[in-house]
């Protein structure tokens, strides 16, 4: 709907807070394809169709809230990294989200994949993902999962500490096997969203700085034992990351540690990884840039400085996460109260909350959400979607407009949450973890089933 067709305006649209670039949408059933999976549209009922399915069906067969991941559309993401990085390797990275139907998918699409926990390797070792296939990374991996990734046969290892140096080495040579690992390196850049800070105090938990000589000095440890073959460099900047100005700088520095390790120890490591951590639209404020323009940047940049340094170009790596499934499913979810504060905005609390995105409230995450399960003519009211929990700072989407008739029993959706939310989601107040349902042709399927109250007092053993 226009603007116009309202001569008052929309209501409580004075009260954002000050630098809120929040927009009255022209249309409140408009859909951005930057921010909506592939397969969504709205037909002239307003209703939310994916994969050619009717939401009304989803919510009724599955229950809500949901997560509906659009398998194409997930697949089409996959195929555009791996494209873009022809000669290079994506791996994707699991923490994001991650499931056995996932990893098959992402497996068939010609993607690695990052794990950075026990559980998930069981996952994904579980759908067959080939071990080659597989990195483990993580700050504080446990003797058991370090013995348990050599035993699957890993196909790398990110070590982030001279103790897990030795205790991969250990566990390689009790195991009469060599070892591939990388070295996490923290270059002293962080980036987030818009803006990089190539000065970065390296106070993080992961990695070993270059400016100290730790990570040379890792280098050099790592060269003297028999059971650990070193084929390169690791750096991950940051999160969110809408250019490549930061990876500019992180690359120049890892190419100027592979040039001194060259001079140091005469070997010219084959591999860096230049992480995670690309961006995309929550809101249609967001202008991620497509794989290929990235796969382009990137790939020159390492060129660029491997040839000033008089290096052979390395295979290079990256590891999407969010990336390739964020954009890929949406939240559904019912609502069940509203409640107008005049003059200043309308809560609307939904059947879910905080347990199954924690983003709005752990980082102040932007989303967007839309009525979808009728048509609604009503003028734009800012809303804040809450949830159930008893927690005022549960909230699933801090600021947006939905229409005024909005009410109980209503469909509503929140798009891009494939990324960091089942991933996080928690069992607060005993809420039980949504499903995770799968829609592709014509067709859904459960590929994470709901939880429910059965599973939570398995765990209560009193
Ligand atoms: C989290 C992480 C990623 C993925 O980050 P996204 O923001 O999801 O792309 C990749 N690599 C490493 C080492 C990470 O920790």
């Amino acid at each position: 709907m226009s603007r116009s067709a309202h001569p008052a305006g929309p209501r409580h649209a004075d009260v954002l807070p000050e630098g809120h670039h929040l927009q009255v949408p022209e249309d409140l059933n408009a859909l951005d394809p930057k921010v909506w999976s592939a397969t969504t549209e709205r037909g002239d009922d307003g209703v939310l169709r994916v994969a050619g399915l009717d939401v009304r069906d989803l919510a009724q067969e599955f229950g809500t809230p949901a997560y509906i991941l659009d398998e194409a559309d997930l697949r089409a993401r996959c195929r555009d990294w791996k494209e873009a990085f022809a000669g290079a390797d994506v791996f994707y990275a699991g923490k994001a989200f991650l499931c056995r139907a996932l990893v098959r998918w992402i497996a068939e699409e010609g993607l690695n994949l990052d794990v950075c926990s026990g559980g998930e390797l069981a996952v994904a070792l579980s759908a067959g993902m080939e071990p080659s296939r597989i990195a483990f990374h993580g700050n504080n991996k446990s003797v058991a999962e370090i013995e348990r990734a050599i035993d699957a046969g890993v196909g790398r290892i990110i070590v982030d500490s001279y103790e897990e140096i030795a205790r991969v080495a250990f566990a390689a040579e009790q195991r009469g096997v060599v070892q591939k690992v990388l070295v996490r390196v923290t270059v002293g850049v962080e980036a987030h969203t818009h803006e990089f800070i190539a000065t970065a105090h390296e106070d993080q938990k992961f990695g070993l700085s270059v400016s100290d000589g730790k990570a040379a000095e890792a280098v050099r440890r790592i060269l003297k034992l028999g059971s650990l073959e070193l084929l390169g460099l690791h750096s991950h900047i940051g999160s969110q990351i809408f250019d490549t100005a930061g990876f500019e700088v992180s690359a120049r520095r890892v190419v100027a540690l592979l040039a001194a390790i060259r001079d140091e120890h005469g070997v010219e490591l084959p591999e860096i990884d230049l992480g995670g951590g690309l961006g995309i639209a929550y809101t249609s404020a967001d202008d991620p840039q497509t794989p290929a323009d990235i796969a382009r940047q990137l790939t020159e940049i390492v060129k660029r400085e491997c040839h000033a340094a008089d290096l052979t170009v390395p295979r290079l790596s990256v590891e999407p996460g969010r990336a390739i499934v964020g954009p890929s499913a949406f939240t559904l979810y019912e609502v069940g109260t509203t409640k107008e504060l005049d003059g200043l905005r309308t809560y609307v609390s939904v059947d879910g909350g905080m347990s199954d995105n924690i983003r709005t409230a752990l980082y102040d995450a932007e989303y967007t959400v839309s009525l979808v399960s009728r048509a609604s003519g009503a003028e734009p009211v800012l809303s804040r979607v809450v949830g159930k929990h008893c927690e005022s700072g549960d909230i699933v989407v801090r600021d947006a407009y939905l229409p005024a008739d909005l009410a109980p029993g209503d469909l509503v959706a929140v798009p891009a949450t494939g990324a960091y939310c089942r991933s996080m989601a928690s069992n607060y107040n005993h809420v039980t973890r949504p499903p995770v349902v799968a829609v592709r042709d014509g067709k859904a399927r459960v590929v994470v089933r709901r939880e429910t109250e059965e599973d939570l007092l398995r765990l209560d053993v009193g």
